[in-house]
């Protein structure tokens, strides 16, 4: 099953946010609209860690900064073989970790085809 990650929009000045911010960090503004965020988004950074905390099942994670084309950015963890910066990508949100009787869902990005 699908899930959608979204970002807030503040409705007075448009400024993006993820995740929810209670106040605009721009103006201050305290009313949000929901901009679904998946697609095709660009690689800025990335970065491969080891030694993963209890939960992970692999002996790495790739972690990657994207932007979207509403030049919102957001981190998430990567799956694509050959990373290269400036790279387009594609995200989509899944469990990012098997935790003991909880899930957390965050922004997985994969090779674009
Ligand atoms: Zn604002």
């Amino acid at each position: 099953m699908d899930r959608e990650m979204v970002a807030y929009q503040c409705s007075r000045c448009g400024e993006l946010h993820h995740p929810l911010h209670y106040v605009c960090r721009k103006c201050g503004g305290r009313d949000f609209a929901e901009v679904p965020l998946r697609g095709e988004a660009t690689l800025l950074t990335w970065t491969k860690v080891y030694n993963l905390p209890e939960g992970y099942m692999k002996p790495f994670l790739g972690f990657g900064i994207v932007e979207f084309g509403n030049g919102l950015r957001v981190a998430g963890q990567l799956e694509v073989d050959q990373p290269e910066c400036g790279m387009k990508v594609r995200a989509k949100v899944d469990v990012v970790r098997e935790g003991i009787g909880q899930d957390y869902y965050g922004f997985i990005f994969i090779q674009k085809e």
